[in-house]
């Protein structure tokens, strides 16, 4: 069980966030409820959640901007997208917009609960993390979820930090899209397209020159390499 956790699910569909709530509560989790984008965010600033589920298509403001707006609150609790949205270019834009994992619905209770476990897992690991890590000209703090670039600081997400411990463990080896899937996401949440997508945002981070990397290669065919 997880007394301490608190969840803030954004949706504005009544039987859908009764459901919710109550699947989530059955877990153990405290659960406060925002039926719009504004008050989603004002909730995010005064009940600081562990983790917040997102609706998309929200009465008030869209969910990307929400989003958005989240992630100048926090930059590294994790954000889970709800929607009955199930392109590729929806995933892809609710990730670009800070989103950590997209569930498409209609989900059942059980697989958005295990989701929600291996995010919060996630976000624990990353805590405990050993702290200093110099990847080419980027000194990466893990527990601190932050990266330092040629004097820029920038936040890496909870999902950022497990993907660079993946790649730390495993350097020099060619990691393939299911197996970041499988240890980042813990399930199959999102498409492999999504995994190039955080690849991109990561060098952005970690790299000086990103479109010429030295460091997070690709490996065509395989998937992804750490070079130190
Ligand atoms: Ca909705």
């Amino acid at each position: 069980m997880n007394p301490e956790k608190l969840i803030l699910l954004v949706e504005d569909e009544p039987a859908m966030a009764l459901g919710i709530t109550d699947a989530l509560a059955f877990e153990g989790y405290r659960v406060v409820h925002a039926p719009t984008g504004r008050q989603g965010v004002e909730l995010a600033r005064t009940a600081s959640p562990d983790l917040v589920l997102l609706d998309l298509m929200l009465p008030d403001t869209n969910g990307y901007e929400v989003c958005l707006q989240l992630r100048r609150w926090s930059r590294t609790v994790p954000i889970l997208i709800l929607s009955a949205r199930s392109q590729d270019s929806d995933k892809i834009r609710g990730l670009d917009a800070g989103a950590d994992d997209y569930v498409t619905k209609p989900f059942s209770l059980g697989e958005l609960a295990a989701r929600v476990r291996a995010a919060l897992r996630r976000v624990e690991r990353a805590t405990g993390a050993p702290a200093l890590v110099r990847i080419g000209r980027a000194e990466v703090n893990l527990a601190g979820h932050v990266v330092v670039l040629d004097g820029k600081e920038e936040a890496l997400t909870s999902y950022e930090v497990e993907l660079l411990r993946l790649m730390l463990e495993r350097a020099g080896e060619a990691i393939g899209r299911d197996d970041i899937l499988d240890r980042v996401w813990g399930v199959q949440a999102i498409n492999s397209r999504a995994v190039d997508n955080f690849i991109v945002k990561l060098r952005k981070k970690i790299e000086s020159t990103p479109d010429r990397p030295q460091h997070i290669l690709t490996v065509y065919g395989r998937g992804y390499k750490l070079v130190l």
